[in-house]
């Protein structure tokens, strides 16, 4: 039967590549390590366990579509205006709805070479095009961003730091870059990782969104608060985009549970400096002993390591990636990103972090 006989989706939805999550599962019988989506070793708070688990009394009740006891706790922590954030089910939710709000079919979406892949699939679930600007020793180039910007670009997408490289822009790259945007064009600074950048020279845009009317900010309670599971994330804008996104978000966008739990998450601030703390030593210690192998590490200021393997037969990302998973340790690979030959590696606990150097130097003793 002619597929003309059946209900047509708009043509662009099929050229997207579906979302393929980092694996979780290891070789049956082994202890899995599971390093492949860059949540947080240590959980989150007990307080949002707590918060979490109360909401299960009452869980005939519809949420706070206003998702407001959230808000205030954000707000409060960072010292916002709460009118001036929408919560999201997860700051992927956030970076579709801004992607449909500001694209149509014939704009242009524009991001950075190795830029989070959420990117391109929103814009085309806009009817948009995506455009990508190369990028210098796996670091975004602002000035080979701002070249393709053309009359048709409506949205530009930075991740900062950026996911799966690890590396950032210093804040006044950042402002050069927002400095060479006409004032139509949306910048959507995404900081899933913000709370772990330990730079002088960083900043994860706060400023900026309150003194422009173009420029936003999106954050997820995936990483550092351990929430992934619950879904939770957050954006701080300018009213008029803020007012957009409650006119198109779904009226009950985030479930009581996610709520309560990020709530309780975010006020914990002494959880989330001890997360930090384990991230630092862990990543300096990791990236350090990974060179020591001889495999290049890209320098990260994230909770995870973009690592480098070599072409040859039997020493591969992907003949890595098996070994390691014969380990119990699970690791990202990155070939849609169009990175082939690296590995992305969450910093684990301890005993992860230690395990896997050990086991990928058992990898480049083998007989290749
Ligand atoms: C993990 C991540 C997110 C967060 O996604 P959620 O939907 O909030 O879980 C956003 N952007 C980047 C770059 C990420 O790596």
């Amino acid at each position: 039967m002619s597929t003309a006989a059946r209900p047509q989706p708009r043509p662009s939805l099929l050229e997207i590549d579906a979302y393929v999550p980092g694996r979780s599962k290891a070789a049956p019988g082994v202890k899995l390590h599971k390093l492949s989506s860059n949540e947080t070793p240590l959980g989150p708070s007990p307080k949002a366990i707590e918060a979490f688990s109360a909401v299960g009394d009452h869980l005939e009740r519809y949420p706070d579509g206003a998702s407001t006891a959230l808000r205030e706790a954000i707000a409060d922590t960072y010292g916002l205006n709460p009118n001036r954030i929408v919560c999201g089910n997860g700051s992927d939710e956030l970076l579709t709805l801004l992607a449909s709000a500001y694209l149509a079919p014939g704009d242009e979406g524009l991001y950075s070479q190795f830029g989070f892949l959420v990117y391109k699939i929103a814009i085309l679930a806009a009817g948009a095009t995506p455009v990508i600007a190369p990028e210098t020793d796996h670091t975004t180039d602002v000035d080979a961003l701002l070249a393709r910007v053309t009359p048709r670009t409506k949205v530009v997408f930075l991740a900062n730091p950026n996911n799966p490289t690890g590396t950032y822009l210093p804040i006044t790259e950042v402002r050069r870059l927002h400095a060479g945007l006409p004032p139509h064009v949306l910048l959507v600074l995404d900081a899933a990782y913000a709370e772990y950048v330990r730079r002088n020279d960083y900043e994860s845009g706060i400023e900026m969104v309150s003194s422009a009317e173009n420029v936003v900010m999106t954050r997820t309670f995936s990483k550092v608060y351990g929430l992934a599971a619950l879904r939770v994330g957050w954006l701080y804008g300018p009213e008029h985009v803020v007012d957009v996104l409650n006119r198109l978000r779904g009226p009950f966008n985030l479930s009581a549970a996610a709520i309560a739990a990020g709530a309780a998450a975010v006020r914990d601030k002494a959880f989330v400096d001890a997360a930090v703390r384990h991230n630092d030593d862990w990543l300096a210690w990791t990236a350090e002993e990974v060179r020591k192998l001889g495999l290049a590490v890209t320098p990260s200021v994230g909770n995870f390591i973009l690592i480098h393997f070599p072409e040859a037969a039997g020493r591969t990302a992907a003949d890595a990636d098996e070994f390691l998973i014969g380990r119990g340790i699970v690791l990202r690979r990155v070939t849609a990103y169009g990175l082939p030959n690296a590995l992305r590696m969450t910093i684990g606990d301890e005993e992860a972090n230690r395990a896997t150097v050990a086991a990928l130097a058992d990898f480049l003793a083998r007989p290749a």
